[in-house]
């Protein structure tokens, strides 16, 4: 795993999507569709942008912004699996989903 909030300066004609770019636990499901949100992105970005450079800066502070959210979901789900109370706390979600 990358650290939650994992970033870097932008550098001059690259950049990484998908794990490369935000490494997380598995416990959301959301590494699959986060590359396929970053091809999509960084895609955008470049179609709105002359300058790849800029595209990419643009695409890295959006990616940034929800890579780094969801690595926090991953976190605390993670923490909830290998808890103490694993099972009463992943009892009490599902019953929570399953009712909202
Ligand atoms: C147990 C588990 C469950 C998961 N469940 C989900 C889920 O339910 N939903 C979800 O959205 N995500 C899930 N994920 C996460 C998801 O699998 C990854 O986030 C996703 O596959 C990342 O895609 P990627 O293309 O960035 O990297 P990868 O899928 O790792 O692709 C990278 C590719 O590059 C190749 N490669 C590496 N080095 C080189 C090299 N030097 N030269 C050429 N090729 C190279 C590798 O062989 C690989 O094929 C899960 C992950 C795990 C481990």
């Amino acid at each position: 795993m990358l650290p939650v909030q994992h970033k870097w300066e932008s550098k001059h004609g690259v950049t990484l999507i998908g794990d490369a770019a935000h490494l997380m636990s598995p416990f959301a499901g959301a590494g699959a569709n986060l590359a396929m949100l970053d091809a999509a992105e960084l895609g955008l970005s470049m179609m709105n942008n002359s300058d790849l450079d800029e595209a990419i800066k643009e695409y890295e502070v959006k990616m940034f912004e929800y890579a780094g959210e969801m690595a926090a979901v991953t976190k605390s789900s993670m923490e909830i699996f290998f808890s103490q109370n694993a099972v009463e706390t992943l009892s009490e979600m599902m019953n929570s989903h399953a009712e909202g």
